[in-house]
């Protein structure tokens, strides 16, 4: 039996801005995507006809809803392929937490599928496919360091803002990215100079990325959820370079460049909170 093994990462957005309300209903975003070590496994074997999916992760749906289902009968019905797939996800990103799990997901699986089908598709290609699924399938596919525009599928591929330490907290608090996106006000703040971020990732200016870093979606989730800010403050006092919420959040992230300061913070905020989570770009 054919198998193959894929590794999932996460992401983190080092600054994100939301644009306007477009008229077909998405928000048209400006944003940097980071890859971060934090990953899953996800496990392709070939099977004759239908999908299976297994999880270790009560909480992930096993059905269409789960984004691989979905990546899998995309992939299918484009190519006029018919074959079925056993997919075993082994999770380790938190769940609707702002780390694209499920986008990464479902990016490993549309790259597995096309070397286990031999399909020969280009990244480009995949990528297309991929946005169909989910805006953040694009760069899940793509990886690396990205500024994207619309949706978050106008991709330009920026120098790695790799091996940067990352502590990553998971509130474990419930927030959906719907609400958050209801809830916007878009009018309520200056535009974030992305321009700017992205001159310092090219010179891989860590203290300039780190406190430069900016989400408007905070401010919409902090007002329903106070302790996304506490955990910013404390990651800022226990000597992270920069702290925000990452995506929709609720995770909240900080970058630091003092191994010591990092695992003294996480210990800090462990009684605290559900789960604290050391990562590097990559
Ligand atoms: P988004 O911003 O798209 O909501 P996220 O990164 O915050 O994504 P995900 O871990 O992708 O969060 O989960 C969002 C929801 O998607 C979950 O509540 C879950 O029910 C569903 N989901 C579908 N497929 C998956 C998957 N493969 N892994 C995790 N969750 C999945």
């Amino acid at each position: 039996m054919e198998e193959i093994v894929l590794e999932s990462y996460g992401k983190i957005n080092l600054s994100l801005d939301v644009l306007y309300r477009r008229d077909d209903g998405y928000h048209e975003l400006n944003t940097i995507m980071q890859e971060i070590s934090l990953k899953d496994r996800v496990i392709l074997r070939d099977r004759k006809n239908g999908i299976k999916i297994e999880c270790n992760k009560a909480e992930v749906p096993l059905d269409r809803n789960n984004l691989v289902y979905r990546a899998w009968e995309k992939l299918s019905e484009e190519m006029e392929i018919d074959r079925g797939i056993h997919i075993i996800l082994d999770k380790e990103i938190p769940v609707a937490a702002g780390l694209a799990g499920g986008s990464s997901n479902a990016a490993a699986v549309l790259k597995g599928l096309n070397i286990l089908w031999d399909l020969n598709l280009s990244e480009e290609e995949l990528r297309r496919i991929g946005v169909c699924l989910g805006a953040d399938i694009p760069f899940c596919i793509m990886g690396g360091t990205a500024h994207a525009r619309g949706i978050g599928e106008e991709l330009t591929k920026l120098r790695c803002f790799s091996d940067k330490m990352v502590l990553l907290v998971d509130m474990g608090i419930p927030i959906s990215t719907p609400y958050v996106y209801d809830n916007l006000d878009l009018d309520s703040r200056d535009r974030i100079d992305i321009n700017e971020m992205v001159r310092y990732i090219e010179d891989d200016d860590l203290p300039n990325v780190a406190r430069n870093m900016e989400n408007m979606m905070e401010d919409t989730v902090i007002r329903r959820y106070p302790i996304v800010g506490n955990v910013k403050e404390y990651m800022l006092r226990g000597g992270a370079l920069g702290s925000i919420m990452s995506g929709s959040g609720p995770t909240v992230f900080g970058l630091f460049d003092d191994e010591e300061k990092l695992h003294r913070c996480r210990e800090g905020l462990k009684d605290r909170i559900k789960a604290t989570y050391i990562a590097r770009t990559i």
